[in-house]
């Protein structure tokens, strides 16, 4: 069985997918990780995230970096979003997540395309999403709690900023794949929106969803 999670930043679509790969016994893969890490490297390299050339060579992180503390970094979730919009780049990290995908068994894999490119073919789809002021609240306390200081107005730039690249950008844009459930989580506790995305998989899984 294959899941895909898709949706806009901070909409908990993360947290959606590893409830689902507990509940299902299943492996997960983080998607904005790579892209993260990508974006990480290049700046490593003292490279330049707009330019698709240093962005590619950036494709070549160590495998050690995807557990580095940083990417988790605001500022990283924007280089990601800067460099994920080169193709180039997005067809380096293809393969790696279909694989991943198609692993005997299954798996879950959350991300922006992935019920519309990397698992089209998926058995359950989801859109999670908010309102960009819920995900920006939600983000907002969350950086606070970890004692980054911002101020709700600027992470809810963020947001829009990030929200605007990424359904934008030409090449695998953030967007709901007809067949995924719409998860609108702005006003839903969080373990409701755990029940509902674990209700609607097995809906799908018996086949009369
Ligand atoms: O999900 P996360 O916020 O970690 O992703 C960081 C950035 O990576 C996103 O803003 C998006 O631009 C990019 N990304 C992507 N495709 C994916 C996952 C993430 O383009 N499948």
């Amino acid at each position: 069985m294959i899941i895909a999670v898709d949706g806009p930043t901070a909409s908990g679509k993360g947290t959606i997918a590893r409830a689902l790969a507990e509940h299902f016994g299943l492996p997960v893969l983080d998607t904005g990780l790579l892209y993260r890490a990508v974006g990480y490297q290049t700046q490593l390299n003292h490279g330049d995230p707009d330019d698709a050339a240093d962005a590619l060579v950036a494709c070549q992180f160590p495998a050690s970096l995807l557990d580095d503390p940083a990417l988790r970094f605001e500022s990283t979730g924007s280089l990601a979003s800067r460099v994920s919009v080169h193709p180039p780049v997005r067809a380096a990290l293809f393969q790696r997540q279909v694989d991943f995908a198609n692993q005997p068994g299954g798996a879950i894999l959350d991300g922006r395309d992935i019920g519309t490119v990397i698992a089209p073919h998926a058995d359950a789809k989801l859109f999670v999403t908010a309102s960009a002021e819920v995900r920006a609240r939600r983000r907002h306390v969350e950086m606070l709690s970890r004692g980054v200081e911002v101020t709700y107005e600027a992470v809810l730039a963020d947001v829009r900023a990030r929200d605007a690249r990424d359904t934008g950008r030409a090449d695998a844009p953030l967007l709901r794949a007809p067949d995924a459930m719409l998860l609108d989580n702005s006003d839903m506790p969080r373990e409701a929106a755990i029940a509902a995305a674990i209700a609607f998989v097995e809906t799908r899984l018996r086949g009369d969803g």
